[in-house]
């Protein structure tokens, strides 16, 4: 049995390197994934415009008429940008699970890697994987229901926009300037209603891809638990980080979420905010802890 005296200060040393490197590379598998999804949602636009024309609205002048056709666009709109956010869905779910299969593996890595040989080696099978995608809370709420809730959102806000230019008499191309944000992109502040869903569809990406990555790692050590003691809090230190990771950086608490030394009450694994960018690396069990179970 090799000796302790290889310390666990290096050791924490060596995997917070490796921490902090897989979180720079987890930002720009983030903006990957935020990419995909934008490209989706884009296609949304010719959509809408689309069921604006063939609805018909902005050519009738008469309320009955225009009552009519804007009951259809309502309809047609929501199917258009409901297709869409299924979309969306289905290729984060398939991205994800690959991202969940990454850091599981990357979790092994880090156990083995300050080991020295292979110490852990229970993985994530395909079934738990899917499962952790599936399960994955971002503040609180699956994946599926912050795009359903999106998506309702996006109805909403273009509904609104629509019935404030028949109100105002603007044209359908008045209207396609609301929707895309073309004004937004002029200077003007607060317009374009696909531009507010980017920007929450980005958010959500980028979140939920934090999440997931840690339910996997957190899965990994607990799969591991006859090697990891518990886990470790580590923050991206930079002018982003909240008041909150800023504190939490560095705190220990067992497999259980008890803290220990000087812990606070474990807040649940990262993100614990919009964009987090936090992540827990293993503690791992002393050699002599280890040798004495082996
Ligand atoms: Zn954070």
């Amino acid at each position: 049995m090799p000796s302790n005296q290889n310390n666990n200060k290096n050791t924490q040393d060596d995997l917070l390197a490796m921490a902090i490197s897989n979180a720079l590379r987890l930002e720009q598998v983030k903006t990957g994934l935020t990419d995909d999804a934008s490209d989706t949602l884009d296609g949304l636009s010719a959509d809408l415009l689309s069921d604006l024309a063939s609805s018909g609205v902005f050519d009738a002048s008469q309320a009955g008429a225009i009552a009519r056709r804007l009951a259809e666009f309502e309809k047609d709109s929501e199917t258009s940008i409901q297709a869409v956010y299924k979309q969306i869905l289905k290729d984060i779910r398939s991205s994800l699970a690959d991202v969940a299969a990454k850091q599981s593996q990357l979790a092994l890595d880090q156990i083995n890697k300050v080991a020295g040989f292979e110490l852990a080696d229970s993985g994530l099978d395909e079934k738990a994987l899917a499962d952790l995608v599936e399960g994955a809370l971002v503040q609180g709420a699956p994946i599926r229901d912050w795009l359903e809730r999106q998506a309702g959102q996006l109805h909403q806000r273009v509904l609104d926009s629509v019935r404030d230019s028949l109100a105002k008499g603007e044209s359908r191309a008045d209207i396609a300037g609301k929707l895309l944000g073309q004004s937004a992109k002029a200077g003007a502040v607060g317009d374009g209603s696909l531009l507010q869903a980017q920007a929450q569809l980005d958010t959500l990406v980028r979140t939920a891809t934090a999440a997931v990555a840690n339910d996997a790692k957190l899965a990994t050590y607990k799969e591991n638990d006859d090697v990891v003691d518990g886990m470790q809090w580590v923050s991206v230190l930079d002018d982003r980080t909240t008041e909150d990771c800023e504190d939490l950086d560095g705190c220990v608490w067992d497999l259980d979420g008890e803290p220990i030394g000087d812990a606070p009450e474990f807040p649940g694994d990262p993100p614990i905010h919009w964009n987090c960018r936090s992540t827990l690396i293993p503690v791992l069990k002393k050699w002599s802890e280890l040798s004495k179970e082996g």
